[in-house]
C-alpha cells in the first residue's frame, strides 16, 4: 500500500502540525519502505476532540446499525486481505504465509465475531426491580505493539466500536502502515467521521500525550510490562479505567503420559511462528527427568528443520535484544543445542532458532520475556515441582499442558496462575477471553469479556 502523509482525523487524512516522520523498514532487507508523520500532542488532542465530538450520536446509533458497520468492515478487510498480508510482510518481515493465514486473516475473525455480538449483546438487563443499561464508556485512547500489528488494532477498535464509544489509536512506530491501511478500511466501511481516529506516532511523545488526556475515559493498552506499569500509573492518577495486555514467559508442561514428541514438536513451532514475537509463547518447556534428554534432542532436531524459513526480527534493537539474551544463557551457563547468537545472514534483522537446554528456574532466560526466537527447557522431578517451575515468574499469560488424558491435563491446568492454557494443542480461540494474571496485564480481550471492557453500567430502579 501507499503510505498515506497525514493522520486519519475526524473522517480524513489530515497533515500533522509539525514535520517529523516516521521511518518505515522493511526487517528482511533493511531497506526504508515509507514514511508517516510522527504526531505530537497537539495531534493527539485534534484526535480526541473529534473522538469526543462524534461520541454522542456514535452511542446513541442502535447496536444493529453499529453491527452493519462491522460487518461491512469485516468485509473490506476480507476484499483486501492480500494486500493486508503483504504489508505485514513488508514492515514486520512476517513470511508470507504467516501473514496470510494468521496477520491478515484472524483480524478478520475477531471483527466478524464484534459484528455478530453487536447485533445479539444484550445491551441492557434485569435485576429485580432494577434495569441495568450497559453504555459506552466513552473516548477510548488505544497504543498498541507491532508484533500482530493489525489483530492488536483490532482487537481494540472492533470492540470498543460494537460497544458505542469512540477511539484514537496510536499504532507501534515500526508497523504504522498495516494500521494506515486499516483506517482506510474503516472509512470504507461507512463508519462515520470521529468515530475512528488514527496518529501515528512515538510511544513517549503521541503514546503518553494520549494516555495522559484528560478528554480520554479509557486507555487500552497492549505492550511491554516497563511501559504498561507506566500507563497504569499515569491513568490511576487520572482515575481513568486501563486495560493492560503486557508481557507474558509461558509454560509448556510435558507430563510424563504424553505423547512427548507430538507435545514438543508443537511446542517448538510454537515459539518459532512470528520469530518469537508472540506474547502468549510457550518460551519455557517443562520435561519429567526420565524423558528429558529426550525432549531436548526431538527439540534441537525441530529447531535445526527452522534453518532459513523464520523471519527476522522487526528492528535492529530487537535482535541486539534477543542475541543479549542468548549470550546472557550462555554465559549463566545454559547449554545451548540449536541456533546462537551469531547473525545467521549478513542483511536483516535475524536471529537463529535458538534452544537452551539445562536451563535452571532462576535462570535470566527462565525468567525474562526475550521476544524473539528462544526456547528454554527445563527439567522436573514430580509434578508439584512442574507447578511451581510454571508459576514461579512475575508473569501469567498463558501455557500450555500435555497428558494422556484430557482430565490430568485439565487438573494441572486448573492450577496454573495463567489466563489461558491449550490443553494437547488446542486451538486458539478469538472468542475466548484473552488476558493475564498477575504482571501479564489487567482486564480481558476478544469475545463478550472483551466487550465488556468498554461498557459500564447504568442501574434505574422502578
Ligand atoms: P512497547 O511497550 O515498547 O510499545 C507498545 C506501544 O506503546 C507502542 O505503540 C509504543 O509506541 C507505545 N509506547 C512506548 N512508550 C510509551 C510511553 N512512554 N507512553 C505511551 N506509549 C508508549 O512494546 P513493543 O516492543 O511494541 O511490543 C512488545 C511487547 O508487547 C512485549 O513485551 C509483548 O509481550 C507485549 N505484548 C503483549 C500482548 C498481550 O496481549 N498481552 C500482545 C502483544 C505484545
Amino acid at each position: 500500500m501507499k503510505p498515506h502523509d497525514g493522520l486519519y482525523i475526524d473522517g480524513a487524512w489530515r497533515p500533522a502540525a509539525g514535520g517529523d516522520l516516521i521511518q518505515v523498514v522493511n526487517p528482511a532487507d533493511e531497506q526504508v519502505i515509507g514514511q508517516v508523520p510522527a504526531a505530537g500532542a497537539e495531534d493527539v488532542d485534534t484526535a480526541v476532540r473529534a473522538a469526543r465530538a462524534a461520541l454522542p450520536a456514535w452511542a446513541a446509533t442502535p447496536p444493529a446499525e453499529r453491527a452493519a458497520r462491522l460487518t461491512a468492515l469485516r468485509d473490506v478487510l476480507v476484499a483486501r486481505q492480500e494486500e493486508i498480508a503483504e504489508t505485514v510482510t513488508a514492515e514486520l518481515g512476517a513470511p508470507t504465509k504467516l501473514s496470510q493465514v494468521v496477520h491478515a486473516a484472524l483480524p478478520i475473525a475477531v471483527a466478524g465475531s464484534y459484528a455478530e455480538l453487536a447485533a445479539t449483546h444484550p445491551f441492557e438487563e434485569k435485576v429485580g426491580n432494577s434495569t441495568v443499561h450497559l453504555e459506552p464508556i466513552g473516548v477510548v485512547g488505544a497504543i498498541t505493539p507491532w508484533n500482530y500489528p493489525l489483530h492488536q488494532i483490532v482487537a481494540k477498535a472492533a470492540p470498543a466500536l460494537a460497544a458505542g464509544c469512540t477511539i484514537v489509536v496510536k499504532p507501534a512506530e515500526d508497523t504504522p502502515l498495516t494500521a494506515q491501511l486499516f483506517a482506510e478500511a474503516v472509512h470504507e466501511a461507512g463508519v462515520p467521521a470521529g468515530v475512528f481516529n488514527l496518529v501515528t506516532g512515538l510511544g513517549p511523545v503521541a503514546g503518553q500525550a494520549l494516555a495522559e488526556h484528560p478528554d480520554v475515559d479509557l486507555v487500552s493498552f497492549t505492550g511491554s510490562t516497563a511501559v504498561g506499569r507506566r500507563i497504569g500509573a499515569v491513568a490511576g492518577g487520572a482515575l481513568k479505567k486501563v486495560a493492560l495486555e503486557l508481557g507474558g514467559k509461558s509454560a509448556n508442561v510435558i507430563l510424563p503420559s504424553a505423547d512427548l514428541a507430538k507435545a514438543v514438536n508443537v511446542g517448538v513451532a510454537n515459539v518459532m511462528s512470528n520469530s518469537g514475537q508472540t506474547c502468549s509463547a510457550w518460551t519455557r518447556m517443562l520435561v519429567h527427568a526420565d524423558q528429558y534428554d529426550e525432549a531436548v534432542e526431538l527439540a534441537r532436531a525441530a529447531a535445526a528443520k527452522y534453518g532459513d524459513r523464520i523471519g527476522p526480527v522487526v528492528n535492529a534493537g530487537q535482535r541486539d535484544r534477543v542475541r543479549g539474551y542468548i549470550e546472557k544463557g550462555l554465559a549463566e551457563g545454559a547449554r545451548l543445542v540449536a541456533g546462537g547468537p551469531d547473525a545467521p545472514r549478513e542483511r536483516g534483522y535475524y536471529v537463529s532458532p535458538t534452544v537452551f537446554a539445562d536451563v535452571t528456574p532462576e535462570m535470566t532466560i527462565a525468567q525474562e520475556e526475550i521476544f524473539g526466537p528462544v526456547l528454554t527447557v527445563l527439567k522436573y522431578v514430580d509434578e508439584e515441582d512442574a507447578l511451581r517451575i510454571a508459576n514461579g515468574t512475575v508473569y501469567g499469560l498463558a501455557g500450555a499442558v500435555w497428558a494422556g488424558d484430557e482430565a490430568e491435563a485439565v487438573a494441572f491446568a486448573r492450577r496454573m496462575d495463567t489466563g489461558q492454557v491449550d490443553i494437547n494443542g488446542g486451538r486458539f480461540n478469538p472468542r475466548a477471553p484473552f488476558g493475564g494474571y498477575k504482571q501479564s496485564g489487567v482486564g480481558r480481550e476478544l469475545g463478550v469479556h472483551g466487550l465488556t471492557e468498554y461498557l459500564q453500567t447504568k442501574s434505574l430502579q422502578f
